[in-house]
């Protein structure tokens, strides 16, 4: 499936993801790293357009490939971006190739990520997302049909492939899997259990990967039992309904959640809410029903308030959410 982004034309600030399904408010802040006080929700002296042609506020426009959204009275242009699973932009952009920047962060999870670099050559398809500007309770969807060339690209969603073969990443393997750390650790201990055999995700999973399945547990158990800490924390093993990356992987993470690469509300829900599905119930899903399924309304899990996963307890912000994990941390 192809991915989109929103991605600025004049300046290297990080390219803004478009996930399927989902909307993506977007105006003044640190995706887009605009702080002109030109850019409100008042769509009056400041319009957003496309393509020069004024939104309105309360309007829905189609952005195609190719066309300009300008943020705030024509001075922050953006365009849409389709790249496909090999990592390659497909459609008229692709032609543009653009400045390469590095993600600062992890290369998923996040709405926000800089641009892969290396091209590559590939065939686009069609594909749709939308986002809302938060200049003017307006929103832009974006499709892509046309066809041309591709530029590719060190291709971020294919990470986990390149990290399972590395030695210096992995922590165990065996014929059947490899677990490695998490590049990103979201929690003292994070790892990533993933079978050699090149399953996409958990949506190709069958029945006929149920020992499979079985064994990734194992290994995920195998390695708490290896932990220092492992008579004092608690372990979760699952795996995320909707995946960023690409080949199938068991989170093993520790429910401390004392991390560095903890940083967004995106981070905790897709770890703390039905956005995480135990290992084992996805193997007495598999069991019952024969493969996964995923509710339709699982994206927005990802937006709900902020709850300690342990007492509830509702939090303003990550900052405060971090500050009260603390006191659920064994002393
Ligand atoms: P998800 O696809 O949402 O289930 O999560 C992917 C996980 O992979 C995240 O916890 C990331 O921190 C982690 N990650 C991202 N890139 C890499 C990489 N190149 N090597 C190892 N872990 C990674
Ligand atoms: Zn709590």
């Amino acid at each position: 499936m192809h991915v989109c982004w929103l991605v600025s034309k004049d300046r290297t600030c990080q390219r803004i993801k478009l996930p399927h399904f989902e909307m993506v408010v977007i105006g003044r802040g640190p995706e887009t790293e605009i702080t002109d006080k030109k850019c409100s929700r008042r769509q009056g002296v400041n319009p957003t357009s496309i393509d020069l042609v004024d939104i309105g506020k309360d309007q829905e426009i189609k952005l195609k490939p190719g066309q300009v959204l300008h943020i705030v009275n024509k001075l922050y242009p953006y365009t849409v971006q389709f790249w496909n699973e090999m990592g390659a932009c497909v459609g008229r952009e692709a032609a543009e190739p653009k400045a390469e920047k590095r993600p600062q962060d992890e290369s998923e999870n996040n709405n926000v990520e800089s641009m892969p670099g290396k091209h590559a050559k590939m065939d686009p398809q069609g594909c749709a997302s939308c986002f809302e500007l938060n200049d003017g309770n307006s929103s832009v969807c974006s499709c892509e049909s046309s066809s041309s060339t591709m530029v590719g690209l060190q291709y971020w969603t294919q990470g986990l492939k390149v990290s399972m073969k590395n030695p210096a990443m992995q922590v165990y393997k065996d014929d059947k899997a490899v677990a490695i750390k998490d590049k990103y650790p979201k929690a003292r201990y994070h790892w990533l259990v993933l079978p050699w055999q090149p399953i996409s995700a958990l949506s190709a999973v069958t029945q006929e990967h149920l020992e499979l399945l079985e064994h990734l547990h194992a290994v995920g158990e195998m390695i708490i039992q290896q932990c220092p800490e492992k008579d004092t924390l608690r372990f979760r093993l699952g795996y995320h309904a909707i995946p960023s990356l690409s080949h199938l992987h068991l989170h093993v993470i520790s429910q401390d959640f004392d991390s560095e690469w903890f940083k967004t509300k995106r981070h905790w829900n897709s770890f703390t809410t039905g956005y995480f599905f135990d290992s084992k119930d996805v193997i007495m899903m598999v069991k019952k029903k024969g493969r996964v399924t995923v509710d339709k309304n699982t994206p927005e899990l990802l937006k709900l308030p902020l709850k300690c996963h342990v007492c509830k307890q509702q939090q303003k912000t990550i900052p405060q959410l971090k500050e009260h994990l603390k006191k659920h941390w064994p002393k």
